[in-house]
């Protein structure tokens, strides 16, 4: 993305998926519905003259619903999903010994493609949970489109994003195509998405607040922080923390302060009412190899684990500096950015996933319970190792 933006002859031209969009939506044998990733809420504004780090959820759901999307969604209630399944991963594999430990984070595609290149050999630590994207999709081809009847083969997902790696996302596997259909149709970026608005002639600024379409749209405090780095594993803890003990937490023990901000690795010990839970967060992909070698070499002593659970996102400061947000990055609009999720996350009545009443409704309806059958067949993927080079 940045190559386009700086090639000096203008040879290299960013992907532009802006009139697939309006092509599908002018389609009447399309039923058009569109998912908001967290991160592109506190930086889209950028685009418009509002400081990073301004959260415009509910302006961009009236934006969608003015510009003719059946239903809308939000990405960060499948990252309550994510959540519910992936944290009952790590308590399988961390109480239970079923499944290899440090449990590793998956959500980050790039991350994903990464480790099937050159660190292949932590394929059966990483979490089999789909990322929220790809969740979302399914679940709207499937329980959604069923519940209101609608023919799932017309139902048409638009996915926006902060990524242009969520493009490529869309093909990974087989498994992305799940109920016979594929999860998500296309992804703009948030650049995109500015370019979508600007082309509709709407007045965005002048747009009201709207609220989210019911199932699928109502999130959690913990939903919003995955696109900041930490935020992942932060929401994990909160739901692991209830399902070892049958409490939430309270206070100030809800906030993980040791694994916010901007440091490229950062560590902390969780107590888990006597059991200490080990974690890891790295964020830019020059950061992991160090974590992962101190797995390596405890592995190869026989040692104890440094750590349980690991989070890695290829962007620096995770999604909220992702590849297809508004230019002009550096770390104090990280730093802003970041502050918008984190006072979303503060203002929201519910701050546990495992708590969103509608994540509750959809297992209680559809899905049964965390790593039923049909959310293996549904919300989990695989990975096969993809070495650069041979030997
Ligand atoms: Fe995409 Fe970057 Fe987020 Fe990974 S960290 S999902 S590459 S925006």
């Amino acid at each position: 993305g940045q190559c386009a933006a700086h090639c000096p002859t203008g040879a290299i031209v960013e992907r532009d998926d802006v009139s697939i969009v309006w092509d599908a939506l002018a389609d009447p044998d399309k039923y058009c519905t569109v998912q908001i990733a967290p991160s592109v809420r506190v930086a889209l504004g950028e685009e418009f003259g509002y400081p990073p780090g301004t959260n415009l959820t509910k302006k961009i759901y009236a934006f969608m619903r003015r510009l003719g999307f059946k239903a809308v969604f939000d990405t960060n209630f499948s990252a309550d999903l994510t959540i519910v399944e992936e944290a009952s991963e790590f308590v399988e594999r961390f109480v239970h010994g079923k499944g290899e430990l440090p449990l590793i984070t998956s959500c980050c595609p790039s991350w994903t493609d990464f480790m099937e290149k050159k660190h292949y050999d932590f394929i059966d630590n990483f979490s089999t949970a789909k990322s929220p994207q790809q969740m979302l999709g399914v679940m709207a081809k499937t329980y959604f489109a069923k519940k209101n009847k609608i023919d799932p083969a017309k139902v048409y997902q638009v996915s926006i994003m902060p990524c242009t790696a969520k493009k490529y996302e869309l093909e990974r596997t087989d498994e992305m195509m799940a109920s016979g259909f594929h999860d998500v149709d296309v992804v703009l970026t948030t650049r995109e998405l500015a370019r979508l608005i600007k082309q509709s002639g709407i007045d965005f600024k002048a747009l009201p607040d709207e609220d989210a379409d019911s199932i699928l749209g109502e999130y959690s405090g913990a939903g919003t922080i995955f696109g900041a780095t930490g935020g992942v594993m932060e929401a994990a803890l909160r739901t692991a923390y209830f399902y070892v003990t049958g409490e939430n937490l309270t206070g100030k023990a809800i906030d993980f302060e040791s694994v916010r901000g901007l440091q490229g690795v950062k560590e902390g010990t969780i107590d888990i009412k006597g059991t200490k839970v080990r974690v890891a967060v790295a964020h830019g992909l020059g950061n992991v190899e160090a974590v992962l070698n101190k797995v390596r070499a405890a592995r190869e002593k026989g040692e104890e684990l440094p750590y349980h659970f690991i989070e890695v996102m290829a962007c620096p400061g995770g999604c909220i500096g992702g590849g297809g947000q508004p230019y002009g990055v550096s770390d104090e609009v990280r730093r802003q950015r970041i502050a918008g999720l984190y006072a979303d996350d503060r203002d929201c009545a519910v701050r546990f996933s495992h708590e969103n009443p509608e994540i509750k409704r959809i297992y209680a309806e559809f899905l049964e319970k965390p790593l039923s059958h049909r959310a293996h067949e549904l919300l989990h993927t695989n990975y096969t190792p993809r070495p650069l080079y041979k030997n």
